[in-house]
């Protein structure tokens, strides 16, 4: 994974914003607006393609720009690009492989592949990559059995069915409900996406409101077309 890949990445969006910026500005010179109501429509919403507040240490809510795109560095793999740049630093600090993430079959139809917020894990051996810091990474994410640190929402580990040490890592993200193939309107990753700083979080007590009712509801399993009664 390089450094330059992401600048590719925030650039893009940069391109983008500047190009809304200025498809906004012809169409006010071409109606006959003012310079103020051309500012007012690039800071009037609905113009940013994303919005983040830093909840927490370590915990991101976006609203608005999802979008499936290509995993860097592992060809062939999507997901839902808020997601870079928690990948980017599990690929860094834990030397993963990444099996699969965003998928319309093979897995849960209700869990997390089929919106790209999933991700399929191996150890990267070519990297240094080891059962071991993957069983690390398992912990951060889930520090005790069926209890997700947020952002994550289900892991599949150690004591789960077809996953743990030698098999593979599941890891699902918390979000906003959606259907399959539709980027979810909310998100929540372990780092803000995008170039733009986030919004500081809201005061209490709506911020305790917010932590208490994340959205943690879904499959506590990752297989297609199994039937789990409990
Ligand atoms: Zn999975």
């Amino acid at each position: 994974m390089s450094p330059g890949t992401f600048m590719r990445t925030a650039r893009h969006f940069k391109t983008t914003r500047r190009t809304t910026r200025l498809l906004a500005a012809t169409i006010a010179s071409a109606v006959g607006l003012t310079g103020g109501a051309i500012a007012a429509a690039s800071s009037g919403g609905g113009i940013e393609p994303q919005s983040s507040v830093q909840l927490e240490e370590n915990l991101c809510q976006t609203n608005g720009g999802g979008a499936f795109v290509a995993i860097p560095g592992f060809p062939g793999e999507m997901i839902d690009q808020r997601l870079l740049e928690d990948i980017a630093w599990m690929v860094r600090k834990y030397k993963i492989f990444i099996t699969d993430g965003y998928a319309t079959s093979g897995h849960s139809a209700n869990g997390e592949h089929p919106i790209g917020l999933a991700l399929d894990i191996v150890p990267n051996a070519a990297t240094g990559g080891t059962w071991r810091k993957v069983t690390k990474l398992a912990r951060w994410a889930e520090p005790v059995q069926n209890q997700p640190r947020p952002p994550f929402r289900w892991v599949g580990y150690n004591g789960d069915v077809n996953h743990g040490k030698g098999h593979h890592l599941h890891l699902s993200w918390m979000h906003s409900t959606t259907k399959p193939k539709v980027p979810a309107e909310t998100v929540y990753s372990r780092y803000c996406p995008g170039a733009a700083p986030p919004a500081p979080p809201p005061a209490e007590p709506a911020l305790n409101q917010i932590l208490k009712s994340l959205p943690d509801a879904g499959p506590q399993h990752d297989d297609a077309g199994v039937d789990y009664d409990d």
